[in-house]
């Protein structure tokens, strides 16, 4: 028996096991879906990814990193009753999973001097780590440029609120067990970690730019300490005022920061992981939601959509997030496609996934997503994204044609393509050297998706794909393109479907990205898609 037959065997026989083998895992591990960036060789740029990692609830912390019941900044005191009541449900079922919850108020721990959780940590000889805490910037960040000027301390309040140290204790949403631990020291948190043999943290709390980041139990601190840590994305907040660089509202400066964090420092983790729910978002942020999904091995869109985000982010007064699948053609976990509850927030989704089926439930998202009339930018393979040509068994998540029962397959949309973009993939012309030509619709020059677009077309270095005819009478193509001897294809179309309305585009190749016309149509679609 070969290896790949032989673990698809295996897999096989875990799966006909069912449900319960699969609750007992999830009863006794956390799974915890990490969202990081890394930059690429060029130098310029990041690629976007998730990994997916089962914790032991035992070796597990979580740092509740000053969560006063007051701040000398008015915005900041409410930001941090906004989150509090959520983050006290995240950190109740991470406390009943057996996760070690360990509250720092920084300057605040009077209050607490008779509690048991305070005195836990009293008891711990500290010696051993006595000079070995060093929250200082790490090796990584050196050429690194900080996202926002947070120089005048980030007030963002009118009139500005006058500097001091309100702070008494931890805001008393935050419920404090007599099981967690109290202490704003990173030798006594380090020595706590070491007694407990903790080996993952989390953090959680504020300020992202200074204190999370920066305290001797903040995240560089635990780093440095060989701790695999993790910063909770949607449970923090920055100290960023709108009126300084690069003068972006405070949550795309808390944006902005997180990207940061997931380049520079360490992953990042929603909420999600602990509650079942959507992530956390502040009652005051206001912004539009893009949610990109991307899921595929041969456009670099895990490169491409980080990069037009960024720029979204910083004109647009948007909120990005990410649904991530992994850049492969095959293998376990490839039909897997992770944070699509962000969906039940999203305004717009901007798609590049490629012959994926997903769980009932996450299909289940999309799908309520598409009903609900909200728009949709696909682009490229988004034509066959949900066709994994043949059933997929639920369990190993490879492409493993199966004759399990109908219900252990996963869920596929093979009429995504006609159903919802109007289209009519049937595969691609070979590659040629001279590329495609694209050119304008006669008639359409002056629609405002193709502003910016050069007036006498351009060349995409893409192989072309056949989409003729299309199947919507509701379809307006802007764009088409054509090669040697081959009647022209639609490449760019606007499509009004039962509930909603689709940009789709069969361009998308990484090179496409570097042409102005196809930039300028991207941001355009998100223009004309978030218009409401
Ligand atoms: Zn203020």
């Amino acid at each position: 028996m070969n290896k790949n037959l032989l673990f698809t065997v295996l897999i096989a026989l875990l799966g006909a096991h069912g449900a319960q083998g699969q609750q007992t895992t999830s009863q006794s591990k956390l799974t915890i879906s990490m969202e990081k960036r890394k930059a690429l060789d060029s130098g310029s740029g990041v690629i976007i990814s998730n990994e997916i990692q089962e914790w032991n609830p035992n070796e597990t912390a979580i740092i509740i990193c000053d969560m006063w019941d007051q701040h000398w900044c008015k915005g900041a005191t409410e930001r941090v009753a906004d989150m509090a009541t959520h983050m006290n449900k995240v950190i109740s079922i991470a406390r009943e999973k057996g996760v070690l919850i360990v509250h720092a108020p920084s300057d605040c721990l009077d209050p607490y001097k008779n509690h048991p959780a305070r005195k836990t940590v009293q008891q711990l000889k500290t010696k051993k780590f006595k000079g070995r805490i060093n929250a200082d910037k790490l090796s990584i960040e050196d050429k690194a440029v900080w996202p926002i000027d947070d120089s005048d301390n980030g007030c963002d309040c009118f009139p500005e609120c006058a500097h001091g140290s309100p702070w008494r204790k931890q805001i008393e949403t935050l419920k404090i067990d007599d099981k967690d631990a109290i202490s704003d020291s990173g030798e006594e948190i380090a020595a706590l970690f070491d007694q407990r043999k903790i080996n993952n943290v989390i953090l959680m709390g504020v300020h992202t730019n200074i204190c999370v980041i920066g305290r001797t139990f903040g995240l560089r601190s635990m780093i440095k300490l060989g701790k695999n840590v993790v910063l909770m994305r949607d449970m923090t907040d920055i100290m960023y005022d709108s009126k300084q660089s690069p003068y972006v509202s405070h949550f795309t400066g808390n944006s902005l920061f997180i990207e940061y964090v997931e380049q520079y420092i360490c992953p990042t983790i929603v909420s999600t992981d602990f509650t079942k729910e959507k992530q956390f978002r502040f009652k005051k942020d206001n912004r539009q939601v893009i949610g990109f999904i991307t899921a595929e091995n041969e456009y670099r869109t895990n490169e491409k959509f980080p990069a037009f985000a960024h720029d979204l982010l910083m004109t647009k007064n948007v909120q990005c997030e990410y649904a991530i699948g992994s850049p492969m053609t095959e293998g376990p976990g490839i039909h897997n496609i992770e944070n699509l509850q962000m969906l039940k927030d999203a305004d717009l989704i901007v798609t590049c996934v490629r012959r994926r089926a997903l769980e009932p439930e996450k299909m289940g998202l999309l799908k309520s997503y598409i009903q609900s009339g909200k728009p949709l930018l696909a682009i490229r393979t988004s034509s066959h994204a949900f066709d994994a040509k043949g059933n997929v068994s639920r369990s190993g998540g490879g492409v493993v044609a199966s004759n399990v029962p109908v219900a252990d397959q996963l869920a596929q949309w093979p009429e995504f393509d006609k159903d919802v973009l109007g289209g009519n993939y049937q595969g691609h012309y070979g590659h040629l050297q001279e590329g495609t030509d694209i050119s304008i619709v006669p008639g359409m020059e002056s629609h405002p998706l193709l502003k910016g677009v050069a007036p006498k077309g351009f060349v995409s270095p893409s192989w072309l794909y056949i989409n003729r005819p299309l199947r919507s009478e509701n379809i307006q193509v802007l764009l088409s393109g054509s090669i040697p001897g081959e009647p022209a294809q639609p490449v760019l179309w606007i499509n009004k479907h039962a509930t909603g309305k689709v940009i789709y585009t069969s361009l998308g190749h990484w090179d496409d990205w570097k042409i102005e016309s196809f930039n300028n149509l991207m941001t355009n679609a998100v223009d004309i898609l978030l218009k409401k």
